[in-house]
């Protein structure tokens, strides 16, 4: 209920008697006041209510209700409070005007309204106004600050509970973090923009050979020193050029002494805000994978050393081959035994890699080598002599019978259809040298001799044996 400087002036007048009436709205008009009258009770209340006299003058009898009875209602009221009523009557016995201060008149004064009782009493009461409605404003004054308190206070209480909230939640995170920490397998490691270690878990102490009190104030490279320390390889130094996950392998030294292989996994490690504060490292043990990766390569190499087939035929290999042309020269030599030797080469197989592919290409010598096998003896020896070109010895064996043999690879090769695309159907040819062992030769000089004869055959238009 705010008061204005209006609400001050205002004054509701209730009378009945004109006399009175006139006197009463003069006086007031002239102390300034802003006069309404009414004749009776229920308009005098249909006013209050609607506006805010601070000042009301009421008489006691009254058509309807009387004066008393409105006194009390604009008591009751709730801004009744604020207001000074002064009552005129005649009624003027005790009785009487105990009634009137019990229903809350400020002042009671007996008709024949006089002038200047009334003016006296005016001059007197605007202190008492005045004071009311200073007190009105103060009390409404108040009532907005217990308000604004009042909201405040719900406002503090919103935010410590939310704060609480959020301290069990970051209580339960720090926990559950604690435990996938413990849990995951190899080291965890959170590292600062500065290379300081920030958290680690417990596998991680045991993988560095550290205790938790060394790792306190440590970087990570005095800690856990690897190749990858001060290098562009330091995982913290990709990362913070904009790498979203860097994957690393590094070796170090394990507190025994012996070579560890670690392999690394870091991600960037951010603020609420997003803003780069470091990296998370995962790091795992992988010596045991890295000693048997080395294991498989080297006895990889020490079979492909042992190796007497390749790979791609099936056919024996050119080492094999010049051993056992070694072992069969020497015995073609002792027991006076004939040997012959075949030296395959296909024809334009240059032209049908660049055509179709190496791939197919290869399909191709393997596809030879199957004949080969399929066309000799079983103590004849088939060999690829290396790329396109192939051998074949043939143990006491006359040039002509191995010409025999020759041209029947020849044919069943030349015969054979290849289908590089499925539009394309392709014959291939290949052209044989044959030599015959020269008692007392070197195994170099009989290979020289099928070479040159291979040559013939190329020379003479390929898709051809030649001994001579
Ligand atoms: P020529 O008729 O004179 O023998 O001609 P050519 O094209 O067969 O002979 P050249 O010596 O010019 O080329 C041999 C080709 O054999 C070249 C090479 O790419 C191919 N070659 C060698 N080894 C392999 C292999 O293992 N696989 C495949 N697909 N091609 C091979
Ligand atoms: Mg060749
Ligand atoms: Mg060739």
């Amino acid at each position: 209920m705010a008061s204005s400087a209006d609400d001050k002036h205002k004054l509701l007048i209730v009378e009945d008697d004109p006399v009175a009436r006139k006197i009463l709205v003069s006086v007031a008009e002239r102390f300034g006041y802003l006069v309404t009258v009414c004749e009776d009770a229920e308009s005098g209340w249909r006013y209050f209510a609607a506006e805010t006299p601070r000042l009301v003058i009421l008489d006691w009898v009254l058509a309807g209700m009387d004066g008393v009875t409105l006194c009390k209602k604009i008591r009751e009221s709730k801004k009744g409070r604020f207001v000074t009523i002064l009552m005129t009557t005649v009624q003027d016995r005790p009785a009487d005007f105990e009634a009137a201060l019990k229903a809350g008149v400020t002042y009671y004064m007996t008709k024949p309204v006089r002038r200047e009782f009334f003016e006296a009493w005016l001059s007197a009461a605007r202190k008492t106004i005045d004071d009311l409605c200073d007190l009105e404003a103060q009390e409404a004054h108040e009532a907005r600050y217990r308000r604004e308190l009042e909201h405040m206070n719900a406002q503090m209480e919103g935010a410590i509970s939310r704060a609480n909230e959020l301290a069990r939640e970051a209580e339960q995170a720090y926990i559950e973090i604690k435990q996938i920490f413990g849990t995951v397998a190899g080291g965890i490691l959170l590292i600062d923009n500065q290379c300081n270690i920030l958290r680690h878990n417990e596998n991680f102490l045991e993988m560095a050979g550290v205790t938790a009190d060394e790792m306190r104030r440590n970087k990570c490279y005095d800690v856990f020193p690897s190749s990858l320390c001060h290098s562009d390889d330091c995982p913290l130094q990709k990362i913070r050029k904009g790498d979203t996950r860097c994957e690393s392998q590094t070796e170090g030294v394990a507190p025994d002494g012996k070579t560890v292989y670690y392999h690394l996994i870091s991600t960037p490690f951010r603020g609420p805000a997003g803003d780069f504060l470091g990296i998370v490292e995962h790091i795992t043990d992988i010596t045991a994978r890295v000693k048997a990766e080395q294991a498989l390569r080297q006895s990889e190499q020490r079979y492909k050393e042992l190796s007497i087939v390749d790979e791609l035929t099936g056919l024996f290999n050119k080492r094999h081959f010049n051993h056992h042309l070694e072992l069969e020269s020497e015995r073609a030599r002792r027991y006076k035994l004939p040997l012959s030797l075949l030296l395959l080469d296909i024809d334009n197989f240059k032209q049908h890699n660049d055509t179709y592919g190496h791939a197919d290409g290869d399909r191709v010598l393997a596809r030879l080598g199957t004949i080969i096998a399929e066309s000799i003896r079983l103590n004849d020896l088939g060999c690829r002599y290396g790329g396109e070109e192939f051998t074949v010895i043939l143990p006491n064996t006359s040039g002509k019978d191995a010409m025999v043999v020759a041209e029947r690879i020849r044919a069943r090769f030349g015969a054979e259809a290849f289908v590089p695309t499925p539009d394309h159907v392709v014959r291939k040819t290949v052209s044989v040298g044959i030599a015959e062992y020269r008692t007392g030769e070197k195994k170099e000089e009989l290979l020289e001799r099928a070479d040159q004869n291979m040559y013939a055959a190329k020379q003479g238009g390929k898709n051809r044996v030649v001994f001579g």
